[in-house]
């Protein structure tokens, strides 16, 4: 049977880059190992090719734990040790320039994500690290004889000194093989957090979507949780079937995770800039100014046109009446909806529509400096498989590549002290 020093499970962000620097650390020692990617796709990275619209949104210059969930605060800690800096560095050494945006959010110079994916496989390969494809891994046991024994769905075997799994979650399944993540974690005794789709359009049942469907619009979003705001981000919300998305919706939807629905409620500015006693005295005066003007006419100064006019039905304004005729308690409610337009809640939509997983396996189950297993010694975990999520913005890959970097780089100097 084939053994290999290290086996990296998962040929994705994290995987890559913990084979790339493990191979990279051994070189530097004058004592290279032998590494291998394995990975369940015919093709590694697939995920990676589809990140921010395929130009790879890779870190962010504002990397802070606030802009976490899960487990923030070890998270926080271990991002504070490999910043954005560190990932970036690693991409420089292997050939690939990076430019950030006025957001900080940072993306290699070619705004090709095939360009991010082409550096790891070759930094892979520099690093003396190999990469096997349709190699989808069914089981890792602790070996009699030491190391690790792993089996896959087409009935290879291979044995690992160490073994670092890089597994993804369950975002997006059409980018990753087979789900395979609990069965194995739980085998190998770790507990494995029930998971929620995170990055993704937030469904509702609201009647407004309807004639809404098809629009976008800046807005102030808000989270209410019995009423009061528990998160709030401005930024375009396009409306769709039955859900509202856009990245502030992306990232409000990591705060549905555990909530009783039933409580929860959106509410979008349509006009953050005006106050509402502004806006209410200029709705005033636009009636009175152009009081002939059909009724649903009435948010046409302010509102995209479509939006006005779904808005304006809610509130029960028909399209004939002249402007005149609203009464200025009408005027005042219209004010107010523009203002706070609500919507109810009634989850995530599905993990086919999700950029990343909430959930999977506590922080609190690995050694934070080192990402080494509590419960397996020589098995290392990296990347979304663990309970951290990020926000928007090139969050969640800095996690992949901190972690990437802090399991690859440990288990090797651990393999190497073995070899001492
Ligand atoms: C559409 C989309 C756009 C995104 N855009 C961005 C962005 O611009 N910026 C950002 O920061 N984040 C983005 N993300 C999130 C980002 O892609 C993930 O956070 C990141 O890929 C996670 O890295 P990972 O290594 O943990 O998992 P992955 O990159 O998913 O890699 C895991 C790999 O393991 C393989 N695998 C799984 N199980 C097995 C097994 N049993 N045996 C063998 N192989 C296995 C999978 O096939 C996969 O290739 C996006 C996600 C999606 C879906």
């Amino acid at each position: 049977m084939e053994r290999y020093d290290l086996i990296v499970v998962g040929g994705g962000a994290s995987g890559l880059m913990a084979a790339r620097r493990a191979g990279v650390f051994a070189k530097k020692r004058g004592e290279p190992l032998s590494i291998l990617v394995v990975e369940g796709n015919p093709k590694p990275g697939k995920k990676l090719l589809a990140t921010g619209n395929g130009r790879c949104n890779l870190t962010n210059l504002h990397i802070a734990a606030s802009r976490y969930h899960g487990d923030r605060e070890a998270a926080g800690r271990l991002l504070a040790r490999y910043p954005a800096g560190r990932s970036l560095k690693e991409f420089e050494a292997m050939g690939l320039l990076t430019r950030a945006d006025e957001e900080g959010r940072v993306y290699p110079r070619s705004l090709q994500a095939a360009a991010v994916l082409q550096a790891l496989r070759y930094g892979c390969e520099e690093a003396g690290a190999a990469i096997r494809c349709d190699f989808p891994v069914t089981s890792v046991a602790p070996a009699s004889e030491g190391g690790f024994l792993l089996k896959s769905e087409t009935g290879g075997a291979l044995r690992a000194g160490h073994c670092v799994l890089a597994l993804g979650g369950k975002a997006s399944p059409r980018h990753s093989c087979g789900d395979y993540r609990e069965a194995l974690l739980k085998g190998l005794g770790h507990s494995f957090l029930p998971c929620f789709p995170a990055l993704v359009p937030v469904k509702s049942a609201s009647k407004l979507l309807k004639p809404l469907k098809g629009m976008r619009c800046r807005t102030r979003a808000t989270l209410l949780k019995s009423g009061c705001p528990v998160f709030s981000e401005r930024g375009e919300v396009l409306f769709g079937e039955g859900t509202l998305s856009g990245i502030c919706m992306f990232n409000l939807s990591s705060h549905l995770v555990h909530e009783d629905l039933s409580r929860l409620e959106i509410s979008l500015d349509l006009a953050e800039e005006l106050e509402a006693g502004v806006l209410e005295e200029y709705l005033k005066r636009f009636c009175r100014d152009h009081g002939t003007l059909p009724a649903s006419e009435l948010f046409s100064g302010i509102l995209n046109l479509r939006v006005g006019q779904a808005v304006g039905k809610s509130l029960g304004i028909s399209g004939t009446a002249p402007l005149k005729s609203l009464s200025p308690q009408l005027l005042r409610q219209a004010a107010r909806l523009v203002k706070d337009l609500r919507f109810d809640v009634k989850g995530p939509a599905s993990f086919e529509n999700a950029q990343i997983t909430a959930g999977g396996v506590p922080l609190e189950e690995v050694d934070p400096r080192t990402l080494e297993s509590k419960k397996r010694p020589g098995l290392y975990l990296a990347g979304e498989l663990l309970n951290v999520n990020g926000d928007c913005g090139g969050y969640n890959l800095q996690w992949a590549w901190a972690t990437g970097i802090c399991a690859g780089e440990n288990a090797a100097a651990a393999l190497l002290r073995n070899h001492s």
